[in-house]
Parts: C-alpha cells; sequence; structure tokens
C-alpha cells in the first residue's frame, strides 16, 4: 500500500480512481466485450475484454494496492479464482491444505485437479514441525486460511510462509474471512492472496466474485496467462459492484467486529452454549498468533449448544437471522456445518474434528447488536428441550 494513504483512504481512492474522460468519480461499467484498434502491427492498449478490461482492471489496481502486492486478478467467482491458482502446477505436483480449508477448494482439488494428477495432503498447519516434515520433495505449494472455517482455526501465516519459502515452495493464503482490512498475507510473507469477494469485499450478498494478488512480476504473468488463456473472467457490472462494496469495507468490518465482539461475550456466558469459537476471544486457540498477525478476531463465530437443545427449532425458530450458505454481507447469516457445508464429511469424523451436530456458525451482520442477541436468546429459548 501507498505509504502516504492509510487503508481506510486506500479503499475509496485506490487503484484507479474515477474516469479520465468525464472526470465522472466513480469508474464507468466499461460494458464491451471489444475495442476499436489504431492499424495493425499498432499495439493496443485494449484488445478484447476476456483480457483485459478497463472497469475489472480498476478493481485488480484496488485490490492489488490493498492487499500490498503489484498485481490484481478478477474472477467470476471465488472458487475461479482458486482453479486458476492451482493451475500453476503441473502432473505429479502435491499441495499441503490446512486440514479445514474451504468445502469447494477440497472438492476442486479432490475431484477436479486430481484428474490431471495434481494430488494433495490435509496437514494440521497449526503444528508448523509436522507441517515442515510432510514438505517431500513432489510438494510445491501449502495453502492455508485463517481462520479457518468453521471453527475458526488460527494459522500463523508468516510461519508458514517461511517454511515454504525455506523449501522453496509457494504459500497460499485465502484471506476471504479476514480481508485486507484486517489482514495483509503478503505483508506476512505469502506469495499468493487470493478471495472469495463474494464475501465481506462485496459485502452485499449481491455478486459471486474472486481475486488473486501476488506481489512477485514472474508469478503476476504466470497468472495473467492464466486467467487469459482459461477465461474465468469477471464482468464489467460485477467488477463496479465489487469497487463499490469494497468503498464501504472498513466501516462495514468495523460494525461487523463490534458487533460479533459483543455475540461472543454473550454466547461465551449463555447456559445453553457448550463452547463458543471466535478468535477475539482470549481463551480462544491462536489468540495470540491471530493478534499478531491481523487486527482483530473478525466476524466470524461459532458456536456449539449443549445436546438436549433441538438444532432444528432453534434454526425454525429465528426471526431476523437468516439460515443461509454464504458470509460477510450486512445481513447476519447462521448456517448449520454438520448438514450444509460440511454434510460430505461422514458423521464420526466430524465428531473427532468438533464439527458436532450442536454446531451453529454466526456471520456475525451489521444490524443492531440488540436484535441480533434477542433473536439468538429467544431462538434459543424455543429449542430448549
Ligand atoms: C465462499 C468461499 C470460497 C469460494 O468462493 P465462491 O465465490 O463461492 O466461489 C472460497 N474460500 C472461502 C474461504 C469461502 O468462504
Amino acid at each position: 500500500m501507498s505509504e502516504y494513504r492509510r487503508i481506510e483512504s486506500a479503499l475509496i481512492h485506490g487503484g484507479i480512481y474515477g474516469d479520465k474522460y468525464t472526470k465522472s468519480v466513480n469508474v464507468p461499467i466499461y460494458q464491451t466485450s471489444t475495442y476499436e484498434q489504431t492499424g495493425i502491427g499498432e499495439e493496443p492498449v485494449w484488445e478484447y475484454s476476456r483480457t483485459g478490461n478497463p472497469t475489472r482492471a480498476a478493481l485488480e489496481a484496488l485490490i492489488a494496492e490493498l492487499e500490498g502486492g503489484t498485481s490484481g486478478f478478477a474472477f467470476a467467482s471465488g472458487m475461479a479464482a482458486i482453479t486458476a491458482v492451482l493451475s500453476l502446477f503441473r502432473t505429479g505436483d502435491r499441495i499441503l491444505i490446512s486440514s479445514n480449508v474451504y468445502g469447494g477448494t477440497f472438492r476442486v482439488l479432490d475431484k477436479v485437479f486430481n484428474h490431471f494428477g495434481i494430488t494433495y495432503s490435509i496437514e494440521d498447519t497449526t503444528d508448523l514441525a509436522s507441517l515442515e516434515k510432510s514438505i517431500t520433495a513432489d510438494v510445491k505449494a501449502i495453502l492455508v486460511e485463517s481462520p479457518a472455517n468453521p471453527l475458526l482455526t488460527v494459522t500463523d501465516i508468516g510461519a508458514v510462509s517461511r517454511i515454504a519459502a525455506k523449501h522453496g515452495i509457494l504459500s497460499i493464503v485465502d484471506n476471504t474471512f479476514m480481508t485486507p482490512y484486517l489482514q495483509r498475507p503478503l505483508e506476512l510473507g505469502a506469495d499468493i492472496v487470493i478471495h472469495s469477494a463474494t464475501k465481506y469485499l462485496g459485502g452485499h450478498s449481491d455478486v459471486v466474485a474472486g481475486l488473486v494478488v501476488v506481489k512477485d512480476k514472474e508469478l503476476a504473468e504466470k497468472i495473467a496467462f492464466i486467467q487469459n488463456s482459461t477465461g474465468g473472467v469477471l464482468g464489467p457490472f460485477d467488477s463496479f459492484l465489487l469497487i463499490k462494496g469494497i468503498k464501504t469495507l472498513g466501516v462495514r468490518l468495523d460494525r461487523h467486529v463490534e458487533n460479533a465482539e459483543k455475540a461472543a461475550k454473550f454466547l461465551s456466558k449463555h447456559k445453553a452454549v457448550k463452547k463458543v469459537y471466535y478468535p477475539g476471544l482470549p481463551d480462544a486457540q491462536g489468540y495470540e498468533i491471530n493478534k499478531k498477525q491481523a487486527k482483530n478476531g473478525g466476524a466470524m463465530i461459532s458456536f456449539e449448544l449443549y445436546e438436549n437443545y433441538d438444532i432444528k427449532k432453534f434454526f425454525k425458530s429465528l426471526r431476523l437471522v437468516a439460515l443461509a450458505e454464504s458470509l460477510g454481507g450486512v445481513e447476519s447469516l447462521v448456517c448449520h456445518p454438520a448438514s450444509m457445508t460440511h454434510a460430505s464429511i461422514p458423521w464420526d469424523i466430524r465428531q473427532q474434528i468438533g464439527i458436532t451436530d450442536g454446531l451453529i456458525r454466526l456471520s456475525t451482520g451489521i444490524e443492531s447488536i440488540d436484535d441480533i442477541l434477542e433473536d439468538l436468546s429467544q431462538a434459543i429459548a424455543e429449542s430448549e428441550g
């Protein structure tokens, strides 16, 4: 990030600001697939919108600045972004992933990239010694999320990046849960940052998008080549929506986190709640590491109700907080990892890793915290058996 600009300002003024032709303060939606060229053999600035589009380019410059990288890339979804990054690898390469990596990341490795002979191993990335021991000659990257879904497990991004660098392999961080407003993995030493911009960056549950940022020029050239070759690019209108969303990321996250901190405290004291997972609570796993690498604990909370509470009744009784997949929008959402995001994991393994049937994930919105807490209270009361 430019030194003269603090992140609150960079969110609004970063990348490419406005339009140089009209001086409009917003980047226009360049809804075009192609551009007229000046002549044969004369290098055009813009040639075709898969390769480059001014609205998308403004978003790409913005996310690069926010993450402290040199190049940004916008894709049609978080999964398209992850697919582009995984396309860096070749037959015989293996990637180490954290045990609670996003389900779609696991699926694309397990069911798509396996066809091309690119393999993966699941590692406990909080155990650095064992992680380093797993780096054999075929391992070419470590992919982590911190905090990770759904137990908000914290991984030391700087330490993992140093291990990767020492072995000459890439460190990749999915920064969806934190955003550059709270955590900047490239500054901690990571090589590649990925986002599902569908979540906090977009922030209004109205766009599906993915972003990649790198700091190394050679890596940037490779990703640009893959982006243009495989073509999963973000359209101009969705790029505009993301730029618009990112402008308010700071104020939104301030409120998201303020609400999450209050909700985590409230739930910790509630008699129905067996356990709260929130990296902002001093007794949470990885609290100190998170404090070192991120601004605060973010706004995602998971909590477990005691067995005598009827989980189905809890979800049915909610009035304000919606039962839905996704996270990071202005509205509070809850989901049931055991039957939704992590349903594909067998029951006994789910128990071992802490994804019990009583586990609830809350994406704390920016509504009145009193309304959120009242809704959770009444739904818990209704579900008491
Ligand atoms: C949602 C999500 C993704 C996938 O992003 P899409 O935009 O849904 O394709 C990847 N990683 C994390 C951490 C996510 O939450």
